[in-house]
This record gives C-alpha cells, sequence and structure tokens, in this order.
C-alpha cells in the first residue's frame, strides 16, 4: 500500500499511476492514516502550501517517524522540494530528507512548462517523456546522492537510499517507468525488514 499525500496538488493523478502498475493506494491527510502505508508520494503543487499545511496537521513529524523506520518517499516537482534539506533564495521549512540544495522555479519565468525526451538509464533505453511545470532543479548534492538524469546541464532526477526526487511530472504521462521504479524500491524496503 502507497499513500499519496493529498493536501493539495497532483495526488489523484499518482493514485491513476499507481493503480496501472497495480498498486494499491490510499490519499494522506492525517498522520493516523500513514500507519499502513508501505511508502509515500509527495505530489507536485504549491510546495509553500503543502509545506505549511504538512506542519499544521502534524504530518511532517509522522513521515518523519516513518521514514526513520525505513519507508521510501518519492517527491515530484513540489513534492522534490519539500524533501529538501535546502532551497536557495527560500527559507522555508521542508522536511529535509534529501542531501540536495534545490532552486524553486529553476527554468525561470519565460518557461513556464516544457517537455523534453529525458534519457534516464535506470528506466532503460528509451527516453522518458518528462513534463515540467514552473519546476525546480537540483543546484547541488552531497556526495551520497545520486544523480539519475539532467537536463540542460541541471540535475532533474536524484535518488538517495529510499528517497526518490523528480523535477519533473511522471504522473502527466502513461509512461509507468517512473512509479514501477518506485513501486521497486518500496517492495525491497519492505523485504528489507
Ligand atoms: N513552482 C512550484 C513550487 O515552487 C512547483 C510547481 C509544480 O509542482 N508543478 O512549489
Amino acid at each position: 500500500m502507497i499513500g499519496v499525500l493529498a493536501l493539495q496538488g497532483a495526488f489523484l493523478e499518482h493514485q491513476r499511476m499507481l493503480k496501472k502498475c497495480g498498486v494499491e493506494s490510499v490519499q494522506i491527510r492525517k498522520p493516523d492514516e500513514m500507519e499502513n502505508i508501505d511508502g509515500l508520494i509527495i505530489p507536485g503543487g504549491e510546495s509553500t502550501t503543502i509545506t505549511k499545511l504538512l506542519i499544521e496537521y502534524g504530518l511532517d513529524k509522522a513521515i518523519l517517524e516513518k521514514t526513520a523506520q525505513g519507508m521510501p518517499v518519492f517527491g515530484t516537482c513540489a513534492g522534490l522540494i519539500v524533501m529538501a534539506k535546502n532551497v536557495a533564495n527560500n527559507n522555508q521549512i521542508s522536511l529535509g530528507l534529501m542531501d540536495i540544495n534545490v532552486q524553486r522555479n529553476g527554468f525561470g519565468r519565460q518557461v513556464d512548462s516544457f517537455e523534453v525526451d529525458l534519457p534516464v538509464d535506470v528506466l532503460g533505453a528509451i527516453p522518458f517523456p518528462a513534463v515540467f511545470i514552473r519546476a525546480p532543479f537540483v543546484e547541488s548534492v552531497k556526495p551520497n546522492v545520486g544523480i539519475l538524469a539532467e537536463y540542460d546541464k541541471k540535475i532533474v532526477m536524484i535518488r538517495q537510499g529510499n528517497f526518490l526526487g523528480a523535477a519533473f511530472h511522471p504522473e502527466l504521462t502513461d509512461d509507468l517507468r517512473v512509479h514501477l521504479y518506485f513501486r521497486q524500491m518500496v517492495e525491497d524496503a519492505k523485504s528489507a525488514t
């Protein structure tokens, strides 16, 4: 069972993808709804709003408790910002799960949204149709963070242990590979405990 944080943003689209992957999902709005989940997706949306609501509902503590026990988390776009230890030019509090420095709206205002065929080695030879919407990019990472994809010399997908982050929106395509990759991370974490 994978939980999808449903405070704001594109959570329904992630649930649709998980269903196509044969994975049951549940919407998370309260800490007690997290009890039975094996993984969590933090969707895109507005990172300031998501962060504010996370704290208001006490979900930040609940998430940190579960991740300390090894629960995998996948953040897309705003979700990636929420997972970062550092957000450049912004002192907003986030979960601080990943040793990365993120630049909000990093691709600039003039290109609000675009799609590219993005090579991602861990997904195989066929590039991934990556949809970027007012996307952040990862400015720098600590050595313990793996870089899975770059676009225009900017880091746009990373993995650090049980944490996965993408600056783009795989839930807005029909390509299941990123969600299948996360499903595997969740399976691996489950069999490790
Ligand atoms: N620009 C948004 C933010 O900073 C993220 C956009 C998105 O999730 N599509 O939160």
